[in-house]
């Protein structure tokens, strides 16, 4: 979890592939329905397009589908999902009746002045969803709807807190320390445990 911006795609791809398990970002799931003119990308593309979330409800299905996949069965790093208390509770549902659970919860901590300088970066390199307009609404949508998550992880004792700035290769190995993936310099944040 984290604000737009803070690194989730990139440390999720990379935790992933060390984990040998799916990266499962709803927003790349977004994107490439929208890119392929799908049913479900045509009802997604307005709400990506105005930086508002797509509805539970859809959201929720497709990645139901998603995580019923046989390369799923062993595990995955979720990437953008859940996003609502809603969909804390959805994944709840889909985790009870696949007999399994989350393991943690990596919070990545950037400060909102340095999210938003690295979307306009992103936005000159042509996501459309980063445009400064848009980069607004997005970062005060989640500070409404996703913020609160964070507290209800933090209660199940699931919640880890990672310092998300600085180089990209620092911020992965802080992550896996967090963790106590092996091969990681154990750091204060792996004593949560
Ligand atoms: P970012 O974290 O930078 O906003 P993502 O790629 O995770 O980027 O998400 C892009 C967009 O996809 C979101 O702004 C939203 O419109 C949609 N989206 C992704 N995940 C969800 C979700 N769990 N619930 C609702 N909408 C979502």
């Amino acid at each position: 979890m984290g604000m737009p911006g803070a690194g989730k795609g990139t440390q999720a791809a990379s935790l992933a592939a060390r984990l040998a398990v799916p990266h499962v970002s709803t927003g790349d799931m977004f994107r490439s329905m929208i890119a392929a003119g799908t049913p479900l990308g045509r009802e997604a593309q307005g709400y990506l397009d105005a930086g508002a979330y797509v509805p539970d409800e859809l959201t929720t299905r497709m990645l139901a589908e998603r995580l019923a996949h046989s390369d799923a069965a062993a595990g995955w790093i979720l990437d953008g999902y859940p996003r609502t208390l809603t969909q804390v509770g959805d994944l709840d549902g889909i985790l009870a009746g696949a007999g399994a659970g989350l393991d943690r919860v990596v919070h990545l901590q950037v400060p909102a002045a340095e999210v938003r300088a690295r979307l306009q970066a992103r936005a000159t390199a042509g996501r459309s969803d980063d445009l400064a307009e848009v980069v607004d609404a997005r970062l005060r949508i989640y500070r409404e709807q996703t913020q609160p998550l964070l507290d209800c992880y933090a209660a199940r004792d699931q919640l880890v807190d990672v310092d998300g700035t600085g180089e990209i290769a620092e911020v992965t190995e802080r992550i896996a320390a967090a963790l106590g993936l092996s091969g990681a310099i154990p750091v204060q944040a792996a004593g949560r445990d």
